[in-house]
């Protein structure tokens, strides 16, 4: 009798034989063990249904192997700005934008003259056009970036007056003051914690001045017997003043009454705006530079702002969020409670039977990364049994919640809708109680 076909599934080479392969096993490394077996059960499954043969079984595992570098997450913290989770999420726009860019491109080349052309010439025409109140913009790396080029050309050697209410540390042990001695201008401090008048600076002010800086508190509060002086007053001082707004708001937004905007502050005097790309504006990490036309361009020019160029990617992403504001940081931020509570309940109703112990509960989300420390939205979220933190964090599809007393919640005010049933399917991956 002849011999009929051997079962394929006979034939697959079995899990630990794979992950013994030295490329398969050097992933476990840097991958983990559970992600590296993933990849290497949809291979064996290939096989099983006759996609690829049994001998190539290894090398598709091999090639389906995700490449190493940061991981796409979902945002289930109620965080916006989540800085740990790379602040503001790009929009579809913005993530095209860079990917037709990633190859040649007429970053710096005018194509109707062949003629070299100012750098990123889309991004500033934006910006400026965003900002009408601004005679000039420049971009540079990031906000602190923006901050070391405005003192290095003002003030090095010089002295920059500042209130001691606003010496900010911004985050990982990064602290404004250090950032800003660094460039080899000096800091004169004026008034107090809480309380710093038009007066304090005013008898600061002399040859030495090189600006006076005003720092918005963007991730802190002080409440009580307080007073800062508005950019308002500053401007009567007849030196450049500064405003680091921080969370690159270009015009006000009813919903953070309390954060400065870029046109705001221009037109109460300040001589020049500093802000981030990847806050409030949802854009990419950037420092945005607007004002005063003279200065502006002497920043430009200064042999600093060569090291601190932005690159193509990045002004491509940034001219693609100023051109569609719509950013998911902006929809993140006006989500309506009513519609969030309708997505969490639809997710719970969806998780099965038991509904794996899964409760709707309300919740407070908040802007953070640095803006609007004050402001609390309202939002909702799925309670779940604090034991799914960690396995929805180091899943295939990583899920980051916040644990409140004993409970995880997942909250989706910063999860596109369209991510609810990767939620699902992340939860459900989970065992249940047995
Ligand atoms: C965030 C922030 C910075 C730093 O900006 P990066 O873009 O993170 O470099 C500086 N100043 C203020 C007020 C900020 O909020």
């Amino acid at each position: 009798m002849a011999d009929g076909p051997v079962d394929p599934r006979r034939r697959v080479p079995r899990t630990d034989t794979l992950l013994a392969d030295p490329r398969l096993a050097a992933a476990i490394a840097t991958l983990g063990r559970d992600r590296v077996k993933a990849v290497v059960s949809r291979a064996q499954e290939r096989a099983r249904h006759g996609e690829i043969g049994p001998d190539e079984v290894r090398d598709a595992a091999v090639a389906a192997l995700p490449a190493p570098g940061p991981r796409a997450v979902l945002n289930a913290t109620g965080v916006v700005l989540h800085t740990n989770l790379g602040r503001a999420p790009l929009s579809p726009t913005a993530v095209a934008a860079i990917v037709a860019a990633a190859g040649h491109t007429d970053v710096e080349l005018d194509l109707s003259t062949g003629r070299r052309a100012r750098r990123g010439r889309d991004a500033l025409d934006a910006l400026a056009a965003a900002v009408p109140d601004a005679g000039a913009v420049h971009v540079v790396n990031n906000g602190a970036a923006a901050l070391v080029l405005a003192a290095t050309a003002l003030a090095a050697g010089r002295e920059i007056v500042v209130s001691r209410g606003e010496l900010v540390e911004i985050g990982d042990g990064f602290r404004l003051p250090d950032l800003l001695e660094s460039t080899g201008a000096r800091l004169r401090e004026v008034g107090t914690t809480n309380r710093t008048t038009l007066a304090d600076y005013a008898a600061a002010l002399g040859p030495q001045t090189g600006f006076v800086l005003k720092v918005h508190p963007s991730n802190f509060q002080v409440t009580g017997f307080t007073s800062a002086t508005p950019v308002r007053q500053l401007a009567t001082l007849g030196v450049p003043v500064v405003a680091d707004i921080g969370s690159g708001l270009l015009a006000p937004d009813p919903l953070l009454p309390d954060e400065p905007d870029a046109a705001g502050s221009l037109r109460a005097g300040a001589t020049l705006v500093t802000a981030s790309g990847d806050k409030l504006l949802g854009g990419p990490q950037a420092g945005l530079l607007l004002g005063d036309a003279e200065l502006v361009d002497r920043l430009r020019r200064h042999p600093l702002a060569r090291a601190l160029r932005v690159d193509k990617l990045t002004l491509a992403a940034l001219a693609a969020t100023l051109h569609h504001p719509d950013t998911p940081t902006r929809a993140a931020l006006h989500a309506d409670p009513g519609t969030l509570r309708q997505r969490v309940e639809r997710l719970r109703d969806r998780l099965g039977a038991d509904g794996r112990k899964a409760e709707v509960v309300p919740a407070v989300a908040v802007v953070g990364g640095g803006g609007a420390p004050g402001v609390e939205l309202d939002s909702w979220a799925l309670s779940l049994p604090e034991r799914y933190a960690a396995p929805l964090r180091t899943g295939e599809r990583p899920v980051l919640g916040r644990v409140v007393r004993g409970r995880l919640l997942l909250d989706l005010r910063c999860v596109p809708a369209a991510d609810d049933e990767a939620v699902r399917a992340a939860v459900l991956r989970v065992p249940g109680d047995d």
